[in-house]
Parts: structure tokens; sequence; C-alpha cells
């Protein structure tokens, strides 16, 4: 690997070469980033991407909690946008303005303080506002793009643009943000709402979660999307894939369209026990299931 210096460019923020991101994301799995940036703001970021050779890859991380990262780590640079850019903000005409690190659960929360309603979704979605915009994140019959009104990205070349919600190309989790593209803001829109009874369906949500999802455990979320008309973890759990275990790597007992990893997986495990799943399911009931979670980096 060549020193950062000798290739990337000056950034106001930190480079670590080689640096960790098994450390931080959901799984607690998989390779270090080739370069793990962190711009220190906007501008920083932009300025860097611009001066960065056109060849090499530039992926961007929220908290990693719909990442499998392969064991091989991730060539290029990895942006993490640090806590600079997880500003919260409430705007005229029910809005809220959020920067690109925001947890959705400081999203929900500053909604419902400034009696705006309609984003408590949010409140069970355990990542940042980047990958929420990118993933198309939803819950309870909402996603992002019911509440987006424009978001700001940096572009590969560093081009700073804002974007309204119709040219994002949004379909179910999914959205068709440019290949390398950073989102640093999103305007988010709500409706009036009592901030009491917005606090009340936001703990609701957090005690339906606790009650069916394996919060405290190393996973990445759903690992399959729902194909059209049906359950992906009803289809799991027909084809007999609960509790499904390759080395630590197990489909979870509590919710089936979660996976796993009970101490020492590999990514490399993880990812052999979804595909299992999937020509299981397929063999079962006849339908390709279509990984949610996002694989990334080389495998080893
Ligand atoms: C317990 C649990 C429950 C979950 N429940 C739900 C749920 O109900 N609904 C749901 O939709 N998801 C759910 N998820 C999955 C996950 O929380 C969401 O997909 C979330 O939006 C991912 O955010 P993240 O910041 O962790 O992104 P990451 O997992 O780090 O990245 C996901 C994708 O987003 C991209 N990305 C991340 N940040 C940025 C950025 N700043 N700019 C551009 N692209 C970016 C990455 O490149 C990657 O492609 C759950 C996960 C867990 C662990």
């Amino acid at each position: 690997m060549a020193a950062a210096s000798s290739i990337l460019p000056p950034l106001g923020g930190t480079i670590a070469p080689g640096g960790s991101l098994a450390d931080f994301i959901w799984f607690r799995t998989g390779g270090p980033a080739e370069w793990l940036v962190r711009p220190k703001d906007v501008e920083d970021l932009s300025r860097f991407l611009a001066a960065l050779d056109a060849s090499l890859p530039v992926l961007p991380v929220g908290v990693g909690s719909n990442l499998i990262v392969r064991d091989g780590g991730v060539p290029g640079v990895v942006v993490r946008l640090p806590k600079s850019f997880a500003k919260v903000t409430i705007e005229p005409g029910n809005r809220v303005r959020a920067g690109g690190a925001a947890m959705g659960i400081t999203v929900a929360s500053g909604a419902r303080d400034a009696g705006i309603a309609g984003l408590e979704f949010l409140r069970g979605i355990p990542g940042t506002v980047g990958g929420a915009v990118r993933m198309n994140a939803g819950a309870y019959g909402r996603e992002a793009s019911d509440i987006l009104v424009e978001t700001t990205l940096v572009l590969r070349d560093g081009t700073v643009e804002v974007r309204p919600l119709e040219a994002l190309g949004y379909t179910y989790r999914h959205s068709e943000l440019p290949e390398g593209a950073i989102v640093v803001e999103a305007l988010f829109e709500g409706v009036p709402g009592d901030p009491s009874e917005i606090g009340v369906e936001m703990d609701r949500i957090a005690a339906e979660r606790e009650a069916s999802q394996p919060l405290r455990s190393r996973t990445g979320g759903s690992t399959f999307k729902n194909p059209p008309g049906d359950k992906a973890w009803r289809l799991v759990d027909e084809a007999g894939c609960r509790g499904l275990q390759i080395g630590d790597a197990q489909v979870s007992e509590k919710h089936c369209n979660f996976l796993l990893n009970l101490g020492s997986a590999s990514s490399a495990e993880i990812e052999e026990l979804g595909e299992e799943v999937r020509r299981r399911v397929k063999a079962k009931s006849g339908i390709t299931l279509e990984w949610e979670i996002q694989r990334i980096g080389v495998k080893a």
C-alpha cells in the first residue's frame, strides 16, 4: 500500500491508511479501507475529491448497519463523515435539515421537539441520513422518499449539487444516486403534530423493534428485499432456514431476515450463509431473493 501523502491530495480532516471498518460496522467483520477519509466539512471534501486521481474508487459509508465488508477490504477511498456533518436544524414549513452523518433517531427526535410529525419511522432505523437517503430506508409503511424534499451531494469530481426528490430515481430500497456521490445533507418535510403524540409513536416503534429484532446483536439489518406481495422473512422461514448456521454466522432465530455474527464469523461465512438461504428459498418457493444488504470490497 502506498503512503497516502504520495497519492492522495491534502485534506483538512483525517486520512487513515488501512483504516479499520470492522471497528464500527454493525457486523464487526471484514477487512480495512485502503484509505479511510474523514473530511472536516463540505468544502474540505469537495476540494479533496476534485483533486483526487479520477481512477481511484470512492465509497461513502455511514455506520454500516446495512453492510457486509468483505474480508479482503475495500480498495480506494472510503469516506466516513464525522460529527461535524451531523447537525439537525428546523426550518419553516415543517422542515428538518439534517447532515449526512446525523442518525435517524436524532432527526426523529428533533422533529418531535419541533412538533413535526411524519418522521417517526426514522426512530427505528439505526443508520445515518446518508445511508437512509441512499437506501430509501423505510419502516411502518413509510420510506425516506416520502419525506425527502431535496439532498445535497458532493459528486465524485468534487462538485456540490442540490438534487430534488424527483431527480433521485427512488423505488423500494433503491435510489439512483450517481456512483461515488456523497450525501452531505438532506431536507425533510413533515406535517404539524403534537410533540407528546409523536413521542408516544416513537416509543411504540422502539418497543416493537426491541420485541421483534436482534437489536443487540452483530447484524446487518434486513438481508433481503421483500419480493412484490410477500415478505422475505416468511420465505426464509418456509425454506427451513431459521437458525441455519455456517461457522459463527447464523440466520437469526428472532427475525429470520436478519443474519448474525455470533462472535468470530468472517464476512465470507456471512455472505455464504446468505447465498445458501437464497438457494434454499429458490428451491422451496421458486422465488429469487434479492440482497438488500450492500456487499462491498473484495474477497480475501
Ligand atoms: C437492527 C437493524 C434494524 C434495521 N431496520 C431497518 C428498517 O426498518 N428499514 C430499513 O430500511 N433499514 C433497516 N436497517 C438497515 C439500515 O439501518 C439502513 O439501510 C440504513 O439506512 C443504513 O444506514 P447506514 O448509515 O448504516 O449506511 P451503511 O450501512 O453504512 O451504508 C449503506 C449504503 O448507503 C451508502 N451510504 C452511507 N452513507 C452515505 C452517504 N453519506 N452518502 C451516500 N451514500 C451513503 C453506502 O455506500 C451503502 O451503499 C436496519 C439495520 C439494523 C442493524
